[in-house]
C-alpha cells in the first residue's frame, strides 16, 4: 500500500493512481501545494506513476449506473479532439476485457496521458497509463489511414489489459517478464478480433508477431525466454523475444489447449494471485490444471532454450486410403553462426503440437498429436493420393 505526497504547482493539474485526498498548501512556498492521494491497494511500485502538467481533457463514462468508470484522456493542449477514436477502443477494450477475465476494472477511475515527449511503446501503469501521442492519437489527416488506427487500437488493448496483466498480478521476478508481454500481444490480437472481426487480426499476427520473433530467435543475440536476470539486465528484457517469441509460443498453447480453456487459465492466474506476484511457471501450472494437458513438459524447451525447431516432412506412403507420414525435427541452423552456438542448437529437441488439415476443410484439423521425438510417423485416413494437406506449428 502506498500513500503519496507530492508537491505541485497551483497552476498544474495533478494525477495519480487514485483519487485526491486532501490538497494543503505548501509550509514555504505560496506558489506550491501538497496533495494527498487516497491509499492504493497493495501493489507493485513499478506501476505507480505520477504527473504533473497542462493538459486538455476528453473524457468517456463507461458502465451502467450504479458502477460508472470516469475514462480521462489527458492530450497536449488544443488535441483532445484527435482522442475520439481511442476512447471508443478503449471502452470497447474495458468492456472485453472485463468480460473476458471476468474481474471488474479495480479502480473507478482511469487516466490516460500522451504526450510528445513519451518513448515509443507506452506505460500500464496502473490507473495511469502514459503513452507516445502518435499511440492514441489519430490526426484529421489520417482519418482513412488503416494501419495507424490498428495501431492505435493494439496500444489501447496491450495497455488496458495491463490494468490486470502487471498490475492487479505481476511477476515475482524478470525472468517471467515474457508470461506478462507475451500474454499481452496475444490479447491484443485476441480482444481486436472479438471487437472488429473484419480486420483480420489472426492473419496479421504471422506477419506482425511471428515472423518478427523467429527473425529476432534466428540472430546469435537472442536469448532464451526464461533465463537468468540479473538486476542490471532487466531494460534489456524488454524485446521482441518477450514480447514476440512469447506471444507465439503462447498463441501455440491457445491452439492446443483450446481457446475456452486458455481463457479459464487467465482467469484462475488473476483470481488466484490478485494482488500479489506469480511466476512463469505458476502460470503454466494453472494452465496445466486447467486443461489436464502437460503444458509444463510442452513449454520446457521453447522457454529453456533459445532457437526454434525446423520440421520437414521426409517421407510420405499411401496405402489404400491411409497415408503414412514421416515428420523430422532439427533445429534452425541460420547461416552464420559459431561452432559453440551450433552445437548448442544441434543438441535441443522440442515437443510440438501438430495439427494436420485436408483440402476438404482446412480449417478444422483431422488430426492433433504431440511431436515428442526427432523422428515421428503419424497415419491419415479416410484421404486419397490427390489431396492435399497442410502441416503447421505456430
Ligand atoms: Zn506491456
Amino acid at each position: 500500500m502506498i500513500q503519496s505526497q507530492p508537491i505541485s504547482s497551483t497552476a498544474h493539474i495533478l494525477i495519480s493512481f487514485q483519487p485526491i485526498q486532501v490538497t494543503t498548501p505548501h509550509r514555504s512556498n505560496h506558489h506550491l501545494h501538497v496533495v494527498e492521494f487516497e491509499p492504493t491497494p497493495v501493489m507493485s511500485t513499478y506501476g505507480l506513476a505520477f504527473a504533473v502538467g497542462e493538459f486538455e481533457l476528453a473524457q468517456r463514462h463507461v458502465g451502467t449506473f450504479p458502477k460508472f468508470i470516469n475514462i480521462g484522456l489527458h492530450t497536449p493542449l488544443g488535441r483532445s479532439g484527435e482522442g475520439q477514436f481511442a476512447l471508443d477502443w478503449i471502452q470497447g477494450c474495458i468492456e472485453f476485457y472485463q468480460d473476458y477475465f471476468d474481474i471488474p476494472l479495480k479502480m473507478d477511475k482511469l487516466d490516460i496521458l500522451s504526450l510528445s515527449s513519451h518513448v515509443p511503446g507506452g506505460l500500464g501503469n496502473w490507473s495511469l497509463i502514459t503513452c507516445h501521442e502518435s499511440e492514441f492519437l489519430l490526426e484529421p489527416a489520417a482519418e482513412d489511414d488503416i494501419e495507424a488506427k490498428i495501431l492505435i487500437a493494439r496500444t489501447v488493448s496491450h495497455l488496458i489489459a495491463h490494468q490486470w496483466i502487471g498490475s492487479l498480478v505481476s511477476m515475482d521476478w524478470w525472468n517471467s517478464l515474457w508470461v506478462t508481454e507475451g500474454l499481452l500481444t496475444v490479447l491484443e490480437y485476441t480482444s481486436i478480433h472479438s471487437l472488429e472481426p473484419e480486420l483480420d487480426m489472426w492473419h496479421r499476427f504471422v506477419g506482425d508477431v511471428v515472423l518478427k520473433a523467429l527473425e529476432a530467435d534466428a540472430l546469435r543475440s537472442t536469448h532464451p525466454l526464461d533465463g537468468d536476470v540479473q538486476y542490471s539486465e532487466i531494460k534489456e528484457g524488454f524485446d521482441v523475444i518477450s514480447s514476440g517469441k512469447g506471444a507465439v509460443i503462447l498463441r501455440m498453447c491457445h491452439q492446443y489447449i483450446g481457446e475456452s480453456l486458455f481463457q479459464t487459465g487467465i482467469q484462475e492466474y488473476l483470481k488466484r494471485f490478485s494482488h500479489g506476484t506469480a511466476s512463469s511457471v505458476d502460470f503454466l501450472n494453472l494452465l496445466e490444471e486447467v486443461s489436464k494437458k502437460p503444458v509444463r513438459a510442452l513449454f520446457d524447451v521453447w522457454i529453456k532454450k533459445s532457437g526454434f525447431p525446423l520440421l520437414k516432412i521426409e517421407d510420405f506412403e499411401c496405402y489404400g486410403s491411409t497415408r503414412v507420414v514421416t515428420v523430422v525435427q532439427e533445429a534452425f541452423l541460420p547461416e552464420t553462426i559459431d561452432s559453440n552456438y551450433r552445437s548448442y542448437l544441434q543438441r535441443a529437441s522440442w515437443i510440438i503440437p501438430i495439427q494436420v488439415s485436408l483440402a476438404r476443410n482446412p480449417y478444422i484439423p483431422v488430426k492433433e498429436f504431440l511431436m515428442e521425438k526427432r523422428i515421428q510417423r503419424f497415419k491419415i485416413q479416410d484421404t486419397n493420393f490427390h489431396e492435399w494437406f497442410l502441416v503447421n506449428y505456430t
